[in-house]
């Protein structure tokens, strides 16, 4: 069923006039693919225990504990597939509509989907390097040992050092060059598409920002109201699954 109201139409009608959009997806967009966000009702964030792991301390201290915490989390990341959501993104990009998409999120949904251009700001869970030499792991070996609990804490083949995956935990720095490229892609985006986020991590809610101040339309799609919500041309109050079958039934 393809849902419809005033709000999606001006969205997808200021989409189709656009030349240069510029996404900036959050954990919302991977919700319908069974994964948890932070902030919805049921989100991550309101387990403190976790949310204290899954800092650059937490994961130093008791790196163990890091991992069997995410085990469900991980568990979700490996058994989700993209959703329309993410594949409406892709189809922006073939018809040279889209610049780039800029996602907050880990899952690689993006890639899996079959987004090019990419930027993840906060990393991946699918590489991962040591702590102690810095040689490059990929995930994917260690994630059925963990699951299976065979392994609690993933080792560097080289020096035995512990190995962390290629996200960035909280109190961590993003990586310099993707922040840049996010910077120059908002700065230079005709539309910036904001797509399941509540927009209170900085300083990836500074993006929208940065496109505003560059002349760009702002269209927010999210379920819960955000604090650029008066900035914003259009807001979506609706289910991004029924926002993407929408917007690919009009591409
Ligand atoms: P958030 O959890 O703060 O906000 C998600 C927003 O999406 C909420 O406002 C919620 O109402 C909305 N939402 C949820 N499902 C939706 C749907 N089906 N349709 C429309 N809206 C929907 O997420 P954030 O802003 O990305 O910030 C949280 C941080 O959490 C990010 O740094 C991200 O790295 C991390 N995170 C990532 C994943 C992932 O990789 N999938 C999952 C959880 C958290």
């Amino acid at each position: 069923m393809v849902v419809h109201c005033a709000s999606m139409d001006r969205a997808i009608n200021l989409m189709l006039g656009s030349r240069h959009i510029v996404a900036l997806t959050g954990a919302g967009i991977s919700t319908e693919a069974g994964i948890p966000d932070f902030r919805g009702p049921n989100g991550i964030w309101h387990d403190a225990a976790l949310m204290n792991l899954l800092s650059g301390p937490g994961f130093r201290r008791d790196p163990a504990g890091f991992y069997s915490a995410c085990l469900g989390l991980v568990g979700d990341f490996l058994r989700a597939d993209p959703t329309p959501a993410h594949r409406f993104l892709v189809k922006l990009e073939e018809q040279s509509k889209l610049d780039a998409v800029i996602t907050q999120n880990i899952d690689g949904l993006h890639q899996a989907a079959g987004s090019r251009t990419v930027y993840e700001l906060h990393g991946t869970y699918r590489t991962g390097h040591c702590i102690r030499c810095d040689a490059k792991h990929d995930m994917a070996t260690f994630y059925p040992e963990i699951e299976s609990r065979r392994l609690s804490v993933p080792l560097c083949s080289r020096c035995c050092g512990v190995v962390k995956p290629d996200i960035v935990l909280f109190q961590d720095l993003l990586p310099v060059d993707i922040w840049d490229a996010s910077y120059r892609a908002a700065g230079d985006c005709d539309l910036m598409l904001v797509l399941g986020s509540s927009l209170q991590v900085y300083p990836a809610a500074e993006l929208p920002q940065a496109a505003l101040d560059h002349g760009a339309a702002l269209v927010i799609v999210n379920l819960e109201g955000t604090h650029y919500d008066d900035r914003a041309s259009v807001v979506v109050r609706s289910k991004l699954g029924d926002f993407a079958r929408a917007a690919l039934a009009r591409l």
